[in-house]
């Protein structure tokens, strides 16, 4: 009688075991966007079966993600992949030296590797007063230029995020600049760079990029993504946000 219950117990327990472990490997399979808040910018960690840093914050902000990369349990060197939305020093600034302390793979559109490469940024046109009268702001601060990386892939319309080991996948969506690209992940959340802002200047609605090269291409790169096989339900900026899909929907309307 003692030794069934213990047997029956112990099987209990191996079932318990049993669902213990399948939670745990769902949990595992999870893909999850981490912000990290660097000031006036935020670059994303995303976490999964690989890990992908998206952007890289301004110059000299190594360390600080480095150390919220940390707190998320992970070590540089379990960042696989850095993938970076567009060639400006506020997204693009750190990325010598995260690819130097990380060892990860870079991930620019083709039509920036150059930039990347030489560490020449690009302009931001101001689409409005704000953006202009940011841009004076910011000519008082630092340039254009910064180290330049050797990129390691290169994306054109698509690429797809498996070969990265994500659900996904990496879309170029033109317009802020012309190679700005957004990850759109198979969950339904999306990085889409400096495509839409909030927050900048206490705006805390989605809004149209105060600074861009063809505002219309990107109203047309939005409508993109909202038409994208992947329903977006959760877009996330790199100035303010995240923003729901009405949200952006009523932002194009
Ligand atoms: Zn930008
Ligand atoms: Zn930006």
């Amino acid at each position: 009688m003692v030794e069934l219950t213990a047997r029956s117990m112990r099987q209990k327990v191996d079932r318990g075991d049993d669902m213990i472990s399948e939670t745990k490997r769902s949990m595992e399979n999870e893909t999850e966007i981490i912000p990290i808040s660097l000031r006036s910018v935020k670059v994303f960690l995303i976490k999964g079966e690989k890990n992908i840093l998206v952007d890289t914050g301004n110059p000299g902000l190594a360390d600080d993600i480095l150390e919220r990369v940390g707190e998320e349990g992970l070590k540089p060197d379990d960042i696989d992949s850095i993938i970076i939305t567009h060639a400006h020093p506020d997204h693009a600034g750190s990325l010598p030296q995260l690819k130097e302390k990380t060892g990860a793979r870079v991930v620019v559109h083709e039509m920036e590797v150059q930039n990347i490469a030489e560490g020449d940024f690009l302009d931001a046109p101001p689409t409005c007063l704000k953006g202009r009268i940011l841009s004076l702001f910011l000519s008082l601060f630092g340039s254009g230029e910064g180290e330049g990386v050797e990129p390691d892939i290169l994306v054109g319309d698509r690429f797809d995020l498996s070969e990265l080991g994500l659900e996904g996948s990496v879309i170029h969506t033109p317009g802020h600049t012309p190679g700005s690209i957004s990850i759109v992940l198979e969950n339904g959340e999306a990085v889409v760079g400096d495509l839409v802002m909030g927050g900048i200047l206490s705006s805390s609605k989605p809004g149209r990029p105060i600074f861009a090269y063809d505002l219309e291409e990107a109203g047309r790169s939005l409508k993109k993504l909202l038409s994208s096989d992947v329903k977006i339900r959760r877009f996330y900026a790199a100035h303010g946000g995240p923003f729901s899909r009405d949200e952006i929907e009523e932002l194009i309307s």
